[in-house]
């Protein structure tokens, strides 16, 4: 099995890998991290939160390139490790953005503490320091990194993480907007003053829909998270869309479905005479969904039981919607 570096990385360190189809993450790991994906695996506790964690397949020990380690297909993917003698795991991820022709990638990250029990009196000064003069503090979230197709010569365009940092609490509408640019000419503008970005965005009628169903999803996030006693500290939200006008098109059948389904749910609730269903996870619910919204990066993800959920978290989230009902209400003005 060969792999290259991860090209659409937003964030994070370097040496985030891919195979070369593109459907494995492979990601250096600290056991933190793989311990929390076990978890979620098998904890019922953490149900909630298994639709918005990519899938994780296992660890590989990587030294080079791996030649013999299997993939056993049956239920769940198993990738069989060959041991170099490593010691620090390979972690083995569903990447994200691998379904989509051109995704647009925005890692947020989610908190107001950046620093975890293990961090030394230095490291607690610089990340308190650098939540006071980033967003983190005051709103909970951080612009990592985010890249947007450049449509006109089909290249992603990336905004590295020296902007998210150097923004204010008020700049990040504008942040919001500029990882969901309209395609111009928007058919309804509802500012006169606003400058059509040509060349990025998807046109504001299929992108409507999107962040509607996007922001329902981190609501469904935002209630998972509230349930589980954790701290989640330097973790991101993963938000990926289409930007290939025609296959978002084509994703939004896929949302139009989902309305008819719960429709139909919600008759059948009415009649009562319906068996309980088995719409479990696991079932490929939102594939061709024309966006993609996760929770990652858990390498300083600690279970604390009994201690209530993250607050700093859940504040990020709740800048997220707030920041994600305001881009909609600029396009959408139904009161
Ligand atoms: P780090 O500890 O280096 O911050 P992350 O887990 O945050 O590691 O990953 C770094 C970057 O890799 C993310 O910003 C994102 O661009 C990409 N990435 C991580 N996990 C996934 C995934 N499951 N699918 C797609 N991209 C991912
Ligand atoms: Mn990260």
């Amino acid at each position: 099995m060969n792999t290259v570096p991860l090209s659409s990385q937003v964030g994070g360190h370097a040496g985030v890998m891919t195979t070369e189809d593109g459907s494995l993450l492979i990601k250096p790991s600290l056991p933190v991290e793989v311990s929390f994906y076990q978890s979620v695996g098998t904890d019922p506790g953490f149900a909630p939160l298994r639709p918005f964690i990519p899938r994780f397949y296992g660890t590989l020990k990587l030294e080079g390139q791996v030649d013999n380690s299997e993939v056993v297909e049956g239920g769940e993917i198993k990738l069989t490790s060959i041991n170099n003698g490593m010691n620090k795991d390979d972690i083995v991820l569903e990447n994200i953005s691998c379904r989509f022709h051109k995704p647009n990638i925005l890692d947020i990250k989610l908190g107001t503490i950046l620093y975890d029990d293990e961090a030394s009196p230095e490291k607690r000064a610089r990340m308190e320091k650098t939540a006071r003069e980033t967003t983190s503090l005051e709103t909970g979230i951080r612009l990592t990194g985010f890249q947007v197709y450049h449509l006109e010569s089909g290249v992603p365009i990336n905004t590295p993480k020296t902007y998210g940092k150097s923004i204010t609490p008020a700049d990040l509408p504008e942040g919001i907007s500029r990882f969901f640019p309209v395609a111009s000419p928007s058919p309804t503008p509802t500012k006169e003053d606003e400058t059509p970005i040509t060349g990025t965005g998807l046109p504001a009628k299929i992108l409507l829909p999107i962040l509607q169903s996007l922001r329902q999803d981190i609501a469904d996030i935002r209630d998972a998270l509230s349930q589980i006693h954790m701290r989640m500290v330097g973790g991101s939200l993963l938000v990926v869309y289409e930007a290939d006008w025609e296959r978002a098109e084509e994703g939004l059948k896929h949302l139009e479905e989902e309305l008819e389904e719960l429709e139909a749910e919600l008759e059948a609730e009415e009649d009562e005479d319906e068996d309980e269903d088995d719409e479990e996870e696991g079932k490929p619910k939102k594939v061709g969904m024309p966006y993609s919204v996760k929770l990652i990066d858990f390498a300083h993800t600690k279970i604390v039981p009994g201690e209530g959920p993250d607050e700093g978290v859940l504040k990020g989230v709740d800048t997220v919607l707030t920041l994600l009902d305001a881009r909609i209400a600029q396009y959408f003005c139904v009161q």
